[in-house]
């Protein structure tokens, strides 16, 4: 039996514009992104939530650019925006581009011109900013709000055609000097920007603000719910404003809370600053909060879309714990990674009676969370590599690993008991010494003996090697943008650790980039596209147990 999940309340909404026949029950979204950076996991849920709705309600979402301002964007963003969003696993109905409405929005403009809502103001940015007035006070009319509608027209059109500079005029809405709504008091339509776009080119020095872009392309596209963020709860009366005055179709504004993340930033700004100030090496850095970065990093799409589906949307705006977001990812990777055993930190294991030269191939079941995942084979022989930490020179009570006197089984092969150890001249343990049992063979283990530890381990004669980077939070604090001072100074200074040289079995070296797989006891990890032929690197994606809570817990 399912359980029903009960509605969130743009669900609600919607389900009541339904039933009450609005827009004939059409149910149409979209994802408006500025193609001025990479998405981040904050996008994921905006993404879910835009084409979730509309699939659910058989209704379309579209993919809209919403690129109209030429100084910060670029088509190299648009490109990966596209890619994401199909990584993810979402398709647009259409892919749409609030540039392609410039010539609109221009007869927009004009035709509020034409009724006396807008006029052209010479006054300088600081002037205007000087007479917006204050929640308490009301503000002051331009000296240029009375322009009559032909010289407004005409002025209008000598701003698109070049005649100015940047900043010597604006185009204003007419509404109210007074209003209680400071957004409403008399706000910019247009600005003169003499710069060149990433798709319309030199054609246009004059580019519409947000507020007069927004609304008027939901309106193009007959959006029925167009759902943004909270910070613009304030401005849909403008949104509104705009719509009603032109007569044009009514979509409706929703705002959900935007969705933070702990322990790392959000803005499309600041991660700008870590990629230019190289802090990361790029932004799909695995450490990045990106889709990009987080594809490298090795999260699969499905445990995205879990976590944006679990954490849901909130009206109010609050941090999420990373650790939720790892959860789904762990959850994922348990059921879909195939186990390899690889030594991260070798030491060498040497099975004193079995025979030097021989060597047997062992089948490994490869994922045991998946009946159907099948089996591989691992070679076996005298020499080891097993991980230091699986050594213990005086071992504690509860050690169920390697020590003198104490059995273990190798994983899928045989158990071993530990008979001695060398060292180095500087007392580093550097060979452990064991002796095998041939009867207690995995799988056909007449031993007779149970043993509580079972270690990873790979030949050292048929090992390959492989670069390991383990990745931990990129800042040291939950919320670095509300701490004193710049974010940065809250950067983890020990957010990657490089492993030049592990030992992996030789199956992995067939390893793809991308490849999501388990080191057995070790974690979760992922082929990075730095890898080349022969040269294996793999990024850990996340650990099997969430050691960072307990390493907070023992502070
Ligand atoms: P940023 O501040 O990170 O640059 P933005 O809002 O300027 O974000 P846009 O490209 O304009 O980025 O965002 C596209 C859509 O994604 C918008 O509808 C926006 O509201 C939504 N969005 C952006 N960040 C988040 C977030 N952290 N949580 C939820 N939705 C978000
Ligand atoms: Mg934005």
């Amino acid at each position: 039996m399912s359980e029903e999940k009960s509605l969130n309340f743009l669900e609600e909404i919607i389900e009541a514009d339904i039933a009450a026949g609005t827009h004939g029950g059409r149910v149409h979204t979209r994802f408006p992104p500025e193609p001025n950076g990479y998405l981040h996991i904050g996008h994921a849920t905006s993404i879910c939530l835009n084409f979730g709705l509309a699939k659910k309600y058989n209704g379309q979402c579209n993919l809209r650019f919403d690129d109209t301002n030429p100084v910060t964007e670029e088509t190299e963003y648009v490109e990966n925006i596209k890619n994401d969003i199909k990584w993810l696993g979402f398709t647009w109905d259409n892919e749409l581009y609030a540039s392609d409405y410039f010539e609109q929005l221009y007869n927009f403009a004009a035709t509020l011109i034409g009724k006396g809502l807008a006029y052209v103001d010479d006054s300088t940015a600081e002037q205007i900013a000087a007479t917006k007035g204050s929640t308490t006070a009301p503000g002051t009319d331009s000296p240029y709000r009375n322009r009559s509608i032909e010289e407004n027209l005409q002025l209008f059109a000598e701003m698109r055609a070049g005649k100015y500079k940047d900043g010597e005029k604006t185009l204003r809405a007419k509404i109210d000097m007074a209003h209680p709504n400071l957004l409403l008091r008399d706000p910019l339509m247009y600005r003169i920007k003499h710069e060149h776009h990433h798709r319309t080119g030199n054609q246009w020095c004059i580019y519409p603000m947000y507020d007069f872009a927004h609304g008027q392309s939901d309106s193009i596209e007959k959006i029925t719910h167009s759902i943004c963020t909270l910070e613009f709860i304030h401005h849909r009366p403008l949104y509104n404003w705009f719509i009603e005055q032109l007569g044009i179709f009514p979509s409706h504004q929703y705002e959900f809370a935007r969705r933070n993340l702990t322990y790392t930033v959000m803005s499309k700004r600041k991660l700008l600053q870590l990629v230019n100030e190289k802090h990361v090496t790029a932004w799909d850095d695995p450490r990045m909060p990106t889709i990009s970065g987080m594809r490298r990093r090795g999260y699969p799409p499905e445990a995205i879309r879990q976590f944006c589906d679990t954490i849901g949307i909130a009206k109010r705006e609050n941090i999420v714990d990373i650790s939720m977001l790892e959860f789904c990812v762990r959850e994922n990777l348990n059921k879909t990674a195939n186990r390899f055993m690889a030594v991260l930190d070798p030491i060498k294991l040497i099975v004193t009676n079995y025979p030097e030269g021989q060597e047997e191939i062992f089948d490994v079941e490869n994922n045991p969370e998946d009946p159907n995942g099948g089996t591989r084979k691992a070679p076996f022989s005298r020499t080891l590599w097993i991980e230091r930490e699986d050594f213990m020179e005086n071992p504690t009570k509860k050690f169920f690993r390697l020590g003198v006197g104490l059995k273990v089984r190798l994983k899928a092969a045989y158990i071993v008991q530990c008979e001695g150890f060398a060292k180095d001249d500087a007392g580093n343990v550097t060979e452990v010494h064991c002796t095998y049992l041939p009867e207690s063979k995995s799988g056909n283990d007449t031993s007779g003996l149970t043993v509580k530890g079972t270690i990873h381990w790979v030949s050292a004669a048929h090992a390959k090697t492989a670069e390991v980077r383990m990745y931990d939070r990129l800042f040291r604090v939950e919320d670095p943008s509300s701490e004193d001072g710049d974010f940065k100074d809250y950067i983890n200074p020990e957010s990657m650790h490089v492993l030049p040289e592990v030992y992996i079995e030789p199956e992995l070296a067939n390893a793809r980039e991308g490849d999501r797989i388990q080191f057995m006891r070790k974690g979760y990890f992922c082929v990075d596209k730095d890898s080349a032929p022969g040269k294996l690197i793999f990024n850990r994606t996340v650990t099997l147990k969430d050691a960072w809570a307990k390493e907070q817990k023992k502070g």
